[in-house]
């Protein structure tokens, strides 16, 4: 349910339009504020926005989606937001499947592990595989289950900030697992949820593991169109409640008068005054457009300081829709280290296309930073005959790896691949990390409160400040629309 504001028009300025920036935009504009969106890319949208190649629309940023069912917390996120209906989305797990996990180390037992939708049945089929371990799965699967609770509840709105009774949740996942003497067979399967938010699993923190992982079984989902049309629709909805987006505007400078906000510059010189200033871009990004005085030296090396997640490799090719159907999960081929945990990832999708005769295999894994190291200094169409070539090796051996997996892919065409320096340029990503800041244990205390700032009147948005994720990113904006009304007039005004 949505609920009109009496707040007084103020006037608010966004930086960036990826979900982080969309959402909390249209929460706000759904309040009266009177919000104008700023986005250096010719299309709104980040990394949500797929791209088409040889008429086929390439995702980035949305591959699945978890707990879009009624009462679950991205459905009650879209109910608010009024995108629900806009956006038609197909069911994952008919065939009992949401994610399937191929396990490749010839020291593997386990050959695969299949994760379906619903916590009893995942439950299930983990003890199915490690029958001698059930005990243990019990006392891995309250949390998850409490973790469930706790998302679709938004238990996250009603918690105060600075709330450290979590902290034992705050531990690394993989400890835990150490702690219940999980076998590495089980702890290769548990990896999994850990690399979707891009953190080991030896540091990644027990409760974000437990999210991630609840924010899928709970149910999963596919879009049944694409990630422009999902970002068309966020920003359609924005335009209709009055919101303005500025596409082509590159911010420079937020403009501070004596550590108060007044407004931002664009790259193309222009000045906007603004009361209310949102940073829906990289925390390190955001410190960039402010001036030496404008923070503490303190704030200033916390922020440059913090570690990002890793980039991504990615590849999209066009195949034989005859010979290649659609696969209605996701698969996941497994590397894993003697001790448990994953030493490489592949991750395949294959998916309809836009175009007659012809199906989409998308193939992501890590970024391989050291092969691009030698373009750091390039940006994104002047890299050079090398740097395609580059590109162009390293796809093809992913498509014969894939080859080994599928079988020989007819009629294969690599029609894009994109390297981390793609992302870092696209979106300013420092690094071209994929899922911003790294959520991990040993960084807890540097990430912590992200969306607040020392400059009156300047907010941060976007998947760095409580996780990445669809889910995380909007969770995070709504935050920070409680941290700019304060508890008790976001509890008056924001009816989820
Ligand atoms: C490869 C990949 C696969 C993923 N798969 C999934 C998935 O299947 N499911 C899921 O839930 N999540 C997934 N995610 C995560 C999810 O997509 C992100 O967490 C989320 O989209 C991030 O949104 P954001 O708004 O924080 O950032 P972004 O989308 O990066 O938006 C930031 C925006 O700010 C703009 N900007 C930057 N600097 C400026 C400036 N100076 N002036 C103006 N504009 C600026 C950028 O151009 C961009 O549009 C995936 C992410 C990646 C990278």
């Amino acid at each position: 349910m949505t609920t009109r504001a009496a707040v007084p028009p103020k006037k608010v300025l966004i930086i960036g339009s990826g979900i982080g920036g969309l959402s909390t935009a249209i929460i706000l504009a759904e309040l009266g504020f009177d919000v104008t969106v700023l986005e250096k890319n010719h299309h709104p949208g980040g990394v949500m926005r797929s791209y088409t190649r040889d008429g086929i629309e390439c995702g980035v940023g949305v591959h699945y989606l978890g707990s879009l069912d009624k009462g679950q917390i991205l459905r009650t996120f879209f109910d608010y937001l009024g995108v629900t209906e806009a956006i038609p989305l197909t069911r994952m797990g008919g065939n009992g499947i949401i994610d399937r996990y191929i396990f490749t180390s010839p020291a593997s037992r386990l050959p695969h592990f299949d994760l379906p939708p619903g916590m009893d049945a995942y439950e299930e089929n983990l003890i199915r595989a490690f029958p001698a371990e059930q005990e243990k799965i019990a006392r891995i699967m309250d949390p998850v289950r409490q973790a469930a609770k706790q998302l679709h509840a938004l238990d996250f709105l009603s918690t105060p900030d600075d709330n450290f009774t979590l902290l034992d949740h705050y531990d690394p996942f993989g400890a835990v697992l150490s702690n219940l003497g999980c076998s590495a067979e089980l702890r290769n399967v548990l990896s999994v949820p850990s690399s979707w938010l891009g953190v080991p699993l030896d540091d990644c923190p027990a409760y974000y593991h437990n999210m991630a992982l609840a924010s899928y079984v709970s149910s999963s989902w596919r879009l049944e169109r694409n990630g422009a049309h999902m970002a068309d629709v966020f920003a359609e909805r924005l335009v209709a409640l009055g919101g303005k987006i500025i596409t082509d505007a590159e911010v420079s400078r937020i403009e501070v008068d004596s550590r108060v906000v007044k407004g931002l510059h664009l790259q193309s010189g222009e000045k906007l005054p603004a009361e209310l200033v949102i940073g829906a871009v990289h925390p390190k990004i955001v410190l960039q457009m402010l001036s030496a005085p404008d923070v503490k030296p303190s704030y200033r090396k916390r922020i440059s300081t913090l570690q990002d997640t890793h980039g991504i490799f990615s590849v999209h090719v066009s195949i034989d829709a005859e010979s290649h159907r659609e696969i209605p999960h996701n698969i996941f081929k497994i590397e894993t280290s003697q001790r448990g945990g994953i030493s490489d990832l592949k991750y395949y999708q294959i998916r309809r296309s836009e175009k007659k005769g012809r199906n989409l295999l998308s193939i992501l894994t890590s970024g391989m930073d050291a092969l691009w190291a030698p373009w750091e200094g390039t940006r994104s169409g002047r890299r050079g005959r090398e740097y395609l070539e580059a590109k162009e090796r390293y796809a093809a051996e992913l498509v014969e790896e894939a080859a080994q997996m599928f079988g020989a892919l007819k009629g294969a065409k690599v029609i894009d691949a994109s390297t981390p320096l793609t992302m870092r340029d696209w979106v300013n990503s420092p690094g071209g990390s994929a899922y911003g800041v790294l959520r991990s244990s040993s960084q807890m205390l540097a990430t912590a409160l992200l969306n607040r700032t020392a400059v009156k009147g300047l907010y941060l948005a976007g998947q760095n400040v409580m996780a990445p994720g669809i889910i995380g990113t909007i969770m995070g904006s709504f935050s920070t629309v409680k941290l700019i009304l304060g508890p008790d007039e976001f509890k008056n005004l924001v009816r989820l």
